[in-house]
């Protein structure tokens, strides 16, 4: 039952010699050898070489060495993130024997923080989606309802940390992919300062708007592992060369007078009622805890995800063209000359949505469009970022509601477009670059709800702060009831289709 606990309790049994790394690494598979087969939250698991390193932590426990605050911890990380040796697939077709020939700076420095690399999760193909449902390799199921996506893209991320399969996990949020499924399945998610998480190695989507982040079941939890990810890595241009403070150091549960912004724009006509009433309710609990409310207005909201959409498929569209059937994975099996080569390994080897995004981003680059799209999208982009630099001068957090509903039907058909427009509440800081911080604040029919917490760029330590003295008041975590299949995990490799 090891897997129940935080990264911050295990941290202290292992220290204590209560348990030793090589058991809570067992107990953490046996955990995933009776759920997976439910969840479909991983596309490559580790046990042997998670062994191997937790052997290594009980080695250096024998030997009186002391240990780091994430020595032993078990962390999953998004497909989309390369690891030597691993497959790294981005669950796409078109790298689906892809082995990694580097370490993302995130994983080498999980690496020499010693935590240990248990396993690779599911994912959209290329992070581009909300349900995870456009993975080429499975579905990932929400654990608090098996018939529900956990969100996307990074889904397995997150059902794995909240099927309490893994204590951590890594995600990467372009424009809401940690923060929303973490809402879903009812867990802490980062989505960290645009230039704080070097994006050295992690396969790009949209270059401007990509940040990695912690997800866990605390956040105090999240705040360790953002500690070892985070801070100036010169192998990324866009890294910025700024102190990192230690994100656990100021969790003290006390935000009396903190200024907690409330935008009008969040509280729209496609909100769910009843989660308009959680996060009404989780304003009042902050003010209970001595924080001041203050009504503030971002009026460029509403237009959030047109320019999110314009922006990232353009992005996407120029980082893409990367996978011709030439330099890594896939290549089209039968082609008529190398144009013909290209176009068959492309067709063959992207699913629907990113052939969407390609073409979208292309369209909106193209000469006679670009003025028109391109261009206007970054001139909003700029307004919606002048919205937050004001309202950060009244207040020190943005407290908004996470998503517009709760986890929907892995069944329901969702067009696009539908499904493009329940990002807005999450799109915005992406285009700012700011933090944002969703912690979950209660049920709706069963189903957990998130709050997301605003903060100033490089202020992640405010918005910890405020998430950690909601959750010690307000939080209770529960472990997710769902059917416990006693079936073995599947071979993941040899399913790839
Ligand atoms: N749902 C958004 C999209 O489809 C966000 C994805 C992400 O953050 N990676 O683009």
């Amino acid at each position: 039952m090891l897997y129940k606990h935080t990264a911050t309790e295990l941290s202290t049994m292992l220290k204590a010699k209560k348990i030793t790394a090589v058991e809570l690494i067992n107990d953490i598979f046996d955990r995933i050898e009776k759920t997976e087969s439910k969840l479909g939250s991983f596309t490559l698991l580790k046990k042997e070489s998670a062994l191997e390193e937790a052997k290594k932590v009980d080695e250096k426990i024998a030997r009186g060495e002391e240990l780091l605050p994430l020595e032993g911890i078990p962390v999953a990380i998004k497909d989309n993130m390369v690891s030597k040796g691993d497959l790294t697939t981005s669950a796409s077709k078109i790298l689906a024997n892809y082995e990694g020939i580097y370490d993302a700076t995130v994983v080498k420095r999980l690496k020499e923080a010693g935590a240990i690399i248990i396993a690779k999760t599911n994912m959209d193909e290329f992070a581009m989606g909300s349900t995870t449902k456009s993975s080429y390799i499975q579905e990932s199921k929400n654990p608090w309802d098996l018939e529900r996506t956990p969100g996307g893209s990074s889904g397995g991320a997150a059902s794995s940390v909240g099927g309490y399969q893994v204590t951590l996990s890594l995600g990467s949020d372009t424009g809401g992919s940690i923060r929303q499924p973490a809402a879903f399945c009812g867990i802490v998610g980062l989505k960290p300062t645009y230039g704080r998480v070097s994006r050295y190695g992690l396969m790009a989507f949209a270059s401007s708007l990509d940040q990695i982040g912690p997800m866990g079941r605390s956040v105090e939890d999240v705040a360790a592992l953002f500690n070892v990810i985070g801070g100036y890595d010169e192998m990324d241009a866009t890294s910025m060369e700024l102190e990192m403070p230690d994100f656990t150091a100021n969790l003290d549960g006390n935000i009396k007078g903190m200024k907690i912004g409330i935008p009008k724009e969040y509280f729209i006509d496609g909100l769910n009622p009843k989660i308009k009433k959680v996060t009404e309710d989780a304003i009042e609990n902050f003010k209970k805890l001595g924080a001041e409310i203050v009504p503030i207005s971002l009026p460029n909201t509403e237009f959030a995800p047109a320019t999110y959409y314009i922006i990232a498929p353009a992005e996407a569209s120029s980082n893409l063209a990367r996978f011709d059937g030439v330099r890594y994975g896939y290549r089209a099996g039968s082609y008529n000359g190398i144009e013909d080569m290209y176009i068959k390994t492309r067709s063959e080897g992207f699913g629907p949505e990113v052939k969407r995004r390609i073409m979208i981003g292309t369209y909106v680059l193209s000469a006679g469009y670009y003025d028109a799209y391109y261009k206007k999208a970054q001139k909003v982009r700029r307004l919606i970022k002048n919205d937050f630099e004001k309202a950060f001068n009244e207040v020190d957090v943005i407290l908004t509601p996470a998503t517009p509903g709760t986890s929907f039907k892995l069944t329901d058909k969702k067009t696009p477009v539908e499904l493009y427009l329940e990002d807005i509440f999450t799109i915005p800081a992406n285009l700012s670059g700011i933090p944002g911080l969703v912690i979950p604040a209660g049920k709706v029919d069963n189903l957990p709800v998130g709050i997301q917490l605003l903060g100033k760029a490089f202020d992640e330590a405010t918005i910890l702060k405020a998430g950690d003295a909601y959750e010690k008041a307000y939080t209770k975590m529960e472990i997710p009831e769902f059917e416990a299949s006693v079936n073995k995990v599947r071979d993941i490799k040899k399913s790839v289709k």
